[in-house]
Parts: structure tokens; sequence; C-alpha cells
């Protein structure tokens, strides 16, 4: 039976994001979710705003967040005058990291859902800080946006990028990821997110060593040992836990960010699977409501930083 809960070594990877890196859940992000006990969390007071009265003056922003980014975000829009911030978490984790001010937690229902609570929150400018797999939420913002005529920004970390001495293996998928692991070592460390973890179930004849925030859910690789740790690492925890293990394959998305990790996969000679990001709204094929002939996707800008971000959102107060 795999170990679900020895909570001994080492790192989300998600959590990062909350933590760099990898999934809803692991790492302080906040995963996605429905299992929250904050599911369903409100506190955004009924559109009125500290300023006075019933959406007052100046401009009413929602960040799409579960990262450190949505977060880093909101601690900076905290001190700016204008700016009412209400950040949005899915939901996923049971005790996600919280950003600065007011918060809901839980899916809107959908583009729908979405498009009605920013017509009725009169939100000014969304930006979208979701985890760069956050697929499905980012295209949903990208419709909804542009049906409420709310502009959007996507504040968006830059992908990973190799360096020498590094064995990456880039593949467009976790099904990829899965067919290919076998081929490069015989204990493997994934590091994407429990709520990946059911990708690798069938692999045969590996041992899988998973880190995450919260354990992940059945199906599991039939050999599996989960640690449960948020980030942020280290480089010498990072390496103690490859060693510790006889790790000889690494796992991960191309969150981007810090990826202590990857210098100590570099270190060790470990091959490295690294999962593309899911391409950008109106880039790949349609999700199911997402962008469409009919759901038009409108230009939206994107920036990689928490001053760019900041800027944008000023600029919108200023005009
Ligand atoms: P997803 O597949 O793109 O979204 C699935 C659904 O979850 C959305 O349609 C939406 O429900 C709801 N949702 C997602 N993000 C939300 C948010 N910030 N606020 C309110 N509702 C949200 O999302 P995911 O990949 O499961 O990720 C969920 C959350 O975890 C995101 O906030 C993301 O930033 C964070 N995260 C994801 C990863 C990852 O690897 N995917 C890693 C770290 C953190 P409705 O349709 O009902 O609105």
């Amino acid at each position: 039976m795999p170990d679900l809960s020895r909570p001994d070594a080492g790192d989300p990877d998600v959590a990062g994001h909350d933590g760099p890196g990898g999934d809803p859940d692991v790492a302080g992000r906040d995963g996605p979710g429905g299992d929250s006990g904050l599911a369903g969390r409100h506190d955004s007071g009924g559109g009125s705003d500290a300023d006075g009265g019933l959406f007052g003056a100046g401009l009413r922003v929602l960040i799409l967040g579960g990262t450190s980014e949505g977060r880093a975000l909101a601690a900076a829009c905290a001190g700016v005058a204008g700016l009412h911030v209400t950040s949005s978490l899915a939901g996923r984790t049971s005790a996600p990291l919280l950003p600065a001010g007011e918060l809901r937690v839980g899916g809107f229902g959908g583009v729908d859902g979405l498009t009605s609570y920013l017509r009725s929150e009169r939100i000014g400018a969304v930006v979208d800080a979701t985890h760069p797999f956050a697929a499905t939420m980012s295209a949903h913002a990208t419709v909804a946006a542009a049906r409420a005529g709310v502009p959007l920004l996507v504040l968006r970390r830059p992908g990973f990028v190799a360096r020498p001495g590094d064995d990456w293996h880039r593949v467009p998928s976790l099904a990829a990821a899965a067919e290919l692991v076998p081929a490069l070592g015989q204990r493997v460390f994934l590091t994407t997110g429990r709520q990946s973890i059911a990708a690798f179930a069938g692999v045969g004849g590996r041992w899988f060593l998973s880190r995450s925030v919260e354990p992940p859910r059945p199906p599991v690789p039939p050999r599996l040992e989960v640690v449960l740790d948020r980030g942020p690492f280290t480089v010498e925890g990072e390496r103690a836990l490859l060693d510790r293990y006889r790790i000889d394959v690494l796992v991960t998305k191309d969150s981007g960010g810090p990826a202590p990790k990857l210098d100590a996969a570099r270190e060790r000679g470990i091959p490295v699977v690294m999962i593309d990001r899911p391409p950008p709204p109106g880039h790949g094929p349609p999700l199911p409501s997402g962008p469409t002939s009919t759901n038009p996707v409108v230009a939206t800008e994107t920036v990689a930083t928490i001053p760019a971000a900041l800027a944008w959102l000023t600029a919108r107060v200023a005009n």
C-alpha cells in the first residue's frame, strides 16, 4: 500500500506558489478546489468599500489568485489609494496562504457566473494571476472579461529556462510524462501537485515519491511515498531529498519561478521530465466554455512582474 501520509521530507512544489511551482495544492498556492473549509467564503463586503459608500470612488479590482504572485500583488495594492481589491481563490486546499485584503473563495460557476460577478460587483479591472497551468480559469476570465467589457491583465511568471548541464525532456502533457518516465529511471520524484498523481497510477514497475501540501487522492501508483511539505525550498534541501530517496528522474510542470529542485537535479545529473505549459486562451484547442468563434478573445496584456501589474492598475485609477 502506498504511504500517503509520511511527512518527513520535503517539498511541495506546489507550494511555492505558493511556491514556485507546481500545483495547486501544493504549495501554498491554493489549489483549486472544492474541499476547502473556506469554500464559498465571500468577504467582499457586498459592494461597499472602505472609502465610503456603495461602489464608491476608485477602481474595483478582481485578482484571480492561488499563486504567490496573486498574493504579492494584493499586498502591493493594499497601500494604494483608489484601488479596492478582492482576491479570489478556488478553494482547493484546506489551509491556503491568504492574500491581504478582501477575499472570496470558490468557483464562480463558469463563464456566465464570472460575467455576472464582474457586473454585479462593478469590477473595473481583472488581473489573472492564476498558475500557468490553470487553463480553464484563464480561459473563463478571458471570455467573461470581454463580455463584461472589463480590462484584463495576465500576470504570469516566465517559464523555466534550461542551463548548461540540464537533461530536460519536454513533453506536452501529464499523460506524455507518464509514458516517458519508465524510459528514464526507476525512482521518480513527482513535483507536479497532488491532483496530477493519478496520471501516474498506471505506470508499473517504478517507485514514486510525490510532494504536496495535502495528500493525493486515489488512484495513485502502487509504490508511492508521499512527502507533505510546502515551499519555499532550498538547493541544499532538494539535494538531500534526491539523495535520501535515491531519485533518478524528476517530473515537474514548467511553472517558472525559483526552482532549487532543478539546480539539484542538474548537480546530480538527474533527467527532468518538463511538462509544457498549456497554450494561452485562444491559442490551443478550445475548452468547453472557453474562447470560441462566439466567445471572442479580446486583446489582453501580459506582464511578468508585480511592479508592472501595479503600474497597469494605477494607470486605470488615474483615468
Ligand atoms: P482550473 O482547472 O483552471 O479551474 C477549474 C475551475 O476552478 C475554474 O473553472 C473555476 O471554477 C475554479 N477556479 C480556478 N481558479 C480559481 C480562482 N482563482 N478563483 C475562483 N475559482 C477558481 O484551475 P486549477 O488548475 O485547478 O487551479 C485552481 C487554483 O489553484 C487556481 O487558483 C490556481 O492559480 C491554483 N494553482 C494551480 C496550479 C496548477 O498546477 N494547476 C498550481 C498552483 C496553484 P468556476 O468555473 O466555477 O468559476
